[in-house]
């Protein structure tokens, strides 16, 4: 098989996202131009920000057009948009009316753009408002983010993203264990309505992903406590209290339970901190993010030895094309079961999330003529392992199928 060969067959195949955050309608009704697409991308992380100035445009070039963030999602608006030309000082001004007239005449372009560019569907997560799917229930499924309940021991307590657990999910006031039990009505019932299809957790961006230990005693002691008693080590057993039903519940619901790991708050995020929960909920599938990027070997050896750990590349082919290709290796050789690994683009805008699927097609294709060269895969079974790692695998793990 040539490598043209193995482009093509990749390029042919339908993708199954295992996670996003795309922003809701009336985010694309308004504004849409070059400037906002890069600020609300990974690109916009750099520090570089498009503020609208020549001045700004030409240190955010200068400084980032190397970068794999910047370089896909170059290619993302390419593609999306028909654009030819690259990002530069001269084509900028063009490129931005070019977004702003796509979105601007047609309100629905920016979801249906997802469908007609490769994706079958999506597992969103909406972090502002936990188990949203925009109203898109075609397109999207929705991961359930347990974090705001991690939060929520005192009524007056905001969760991130000005979430405040109590008003959000109608807690009138109770015990630790009412607080519990609503948690889990709610998110049973969301599972039962077939609009949840796993439960996920960022938080390592917040705090150490050690959720360790499980601590009802002091749970018990600072629930209904005021914020302004209560120290951090307190606050994160709480946390921990938490984290640890929602574990139980998705043994009990049978849907995997996403974790960030890696990539967020250096310390404290490595995804060997999460070796006791993983021993302690062994029915629970435990799908870990982003490759723990930088530590990819670890998610490895996790999955080597755990058959509940699934490793996902979500977000790793942009944040490092090169490690993805490399860790990519590594889990098909690594992993008891190649039906376990995943992908998704984790990004807020299709510009973004189509350029974040073609370094993802880019990067099987790469693995899969690596993998023939050096016969490790035989010509006649690279359109199964494609086939698994853009699609089928999403689907089996998020739609209840049996490994
Ligand atoms: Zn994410």
């Amino acid at each position: 098989m040539t490598r043209s060969e193995i482009t093509s067959m990749v390029d042919s195949m339908p993708v199954y996202s295992d996670h996003e955050h795309h922003q809701p309608d009336a985010f694309f009704a308004e504004g849409m131009n070059l400037d906002k697409v890069l600020n609300h991308s990974y690109v916009g992380w750099m520090g570089f920000p498009a503020d609208g100035t020549e001045e700004g445009r030409k240190r955010l070039l200068d400084n980032v057009r190397f970068n794999s963030y910047f370089i896909w999602l170059e290619r993302g608006l390419q593609r999306l948009h028909g654009i030819d030309d690259p990002i530069t000082l001269e084509t900028w001004q063009t490129i931005s009316d070019r977004i702003a007239s796509a979105h601007g005449t047609d309100p629905e372009f920016h979801w249906k753009s997802l469908q007609e560019h490769g994706y079958e569907r999506l597992i969103q997560d909406s972090y502002w408002n936990p188990g949203d799917d925009n109203g898109h229930p075609e397109l999207f499924a929705t991961t359930f983010r347990i974090d705001k309940f991690m939060y929520g021991y005192h009524r007056d307590i905001i969760a991130p993203d000005n979430v405040q657990p109590w008003s959000h999910y109608g807690f009138d006031g109770g015990t630790l264990d009412d607080y519990v039990a609503l948690m889990g009505t709610t998110i049973q019932s969301r599972v039962e309505s077939g609009s949840a299809v796993a439960l996920k957790c960022a938080e390592a961006y917040n705090r150490p992903i050690s959720f360790t230990p499980d601590d009802r005693d002091t749970a018990e002691a600072i629930f209904g406590r005021r914020p302004e008693s209560v120290d951090q080590k307190s606050f994160y057993r709480f946390g921990n209290y938490i984290f640890h039903r929602c574990c139980e519940l998705a043994g009990e619901l049978d849907i995997p339970l996403q974790v960030h790991t890696g990539l967020a708050r250096l310390g404290g995020s490595s995804p060997m901190n999460l070796l006791p929960i993983i021993e302690a909920y062994p029915t629970t599938r435990f799908v870990l993010f982003h490759s723990g990027y930088p530590w990819t070997q670890e998610v490895a050896a996790l999955a080597h030895n755990y058959p509940n750990v699934f490793p996902s590349l979500t977000w790793t082919a942009t944040i490092c094309t090169n490690t993805a290709i490399r860790t990519l290796h590594d889990y098909i050789e690594v992993s008891p079961s190649i039906n376990r690994i995943t992908w998704g683009s984790d990004c807020w805008t299709p510009e973004e999330s189509i350029g974040a699927q073609l370094a993802w097609r880019y990067i099987v294709a790469r693995v899969i003529f690596e993998r023939i060269e050096h016969g490790m895969l035989r010509a006649a079974e690279a359109d199964l392992l494609a086939r698994k790692l853009l699609f089928e695998n999403g689907r089996t793990i998020y739609g209840k199928g049996k490994l």
